[in-house]
């Protein structure tokens, strides 16, 4: 069996029109300009390079885009001060604060500041207990971005066995609410998890959110499933450049899988895509507006 690959660029294409549709139409019927405003500290190249696509996508989609890039040695308090100007800033319903950030600067009290109402990136306790508990929520955007690409292929993951490997606040522990807002049966596994291949042999649908290149292997997989491949690592080349791989060994995977993310122009793609998604939903209930239709 050869796996369909499932195109995460044209599916987040797809995403970014209906959401370039949507401002249009909040503008025109409302008056209403959704903006986000992502906060850069320091010049790690890959933050930038993150930060410089929500810019110019955020644009694309018609959407105000506000970049606060500030010196790795930025005092918790200026930053604190900026969250607090920004969640008073009736022109910004979305803020994003770039992680990682560095060690000084205390991550949680950072996250907390931000007002919920604008927590696109959707890691602030209110939103992530919301979501834990089955309420409406801002939901982190790549497991957003996991949901959509499974739906691709599945109408309905009701009733489907799912594995999600990874655990993080950012990933693993969100993708499992999705998935079980979605009606699927979830394992959700870890580094202290047993016999890992065992458990992702029963899984119709397989996450792989774990930061280790090419873990999951083509015996692992039951035949058909369904593999969506989260990470991003960055391994050297011979050419001494390098060069992404995901946590899943496509080649080999791709045999067994019915279907399967590439990395990259997979998960990676829908991430951005599903932060415009955020944004404009944050806009609309602001304003309170009805959900818009995406
Ligand atoms: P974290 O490092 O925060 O979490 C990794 C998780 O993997 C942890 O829960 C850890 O378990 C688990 N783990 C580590 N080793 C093993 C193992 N041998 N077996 C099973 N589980 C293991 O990473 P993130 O969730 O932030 O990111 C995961 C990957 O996804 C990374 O490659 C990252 O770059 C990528 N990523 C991609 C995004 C995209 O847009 N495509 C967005 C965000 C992340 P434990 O909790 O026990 O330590």
């Amino acid at each position: 069996m050869t796996a369909r690959i499932i195109d995460g660029k044209t599916i987040a294409a797809e995403l970014r029109a209906q959401v370039a549709g949507e401002v249009a139409r909040v503008r025109r019927d409302h008056g209403l300009t959704p903006g986000l405003a992502v906060v850069l500290v320091g010049n790690d190249p890959a933050s930038e390079v993150y930060v410089r696509s929500k810019h110019t996508q955020t644009q694309a989609a018609g959407m105000a885009s506000f970049e606060h890039k500030l010196p790795a040695e930025v005092s918790q308090e200026h930053l604190l001060a900026l969250i607090a100007k920004l969640n008073r800033d009736p022109t910004v319903h979305g803020i994003l604060v770039q992680l990682p950030l560095p060690k000084r600067l205390d991550t949680e009290t950072i996250i907390n500041a931000i007002d919920p109402a604008k927590d696109v990136d959707g890691l602030h306790p209110h939103n992530a207990g919301r979501l834990a508990g089955g309420f409406a929520a801002l939901a982190p955007c790549t497991p957003l971005g996991c949901i959509i690409l499974s739906k691709s292929v599945h109408t309905s993951l009701a009733g489907m066995n799912a594995i999600v490997i990874g655990r993080s606040n950012l990933v693993g522990r969100p993708l499992l609410q999705l998935l079980l807002n979605e009606n699927a049966t979830v394992t959700i596994a870890h580094s202290r998890s047993r016999d890992l291949a065992k458990l992702c042999a029963q899984a119709d649908l397989v996450y792989a959110a774990v930061g280790k290149p090419e873990m999951v292997r083509a015996d692992w997989i039951k035949p058909g499933a369904t593999v969506i491949d989260v990470g991003i690592n960055r391994l050297p080349t011979a050419a001494g450049k390098t060069k992404l791989v995901g946590d899943v060994a496509f080649a080999e995977v791709s045999q067994v899988a019915g279907a399967i993310t590439p990395v990259p122009g997979g998960v990676g793609q829908m991430t951005v895509a599903c932060l415009l998604v955020n944004t404009l939903r944050a806009a609309c209930a602001i304003a309170g507006l009805p959900k818009p239709a995406v």
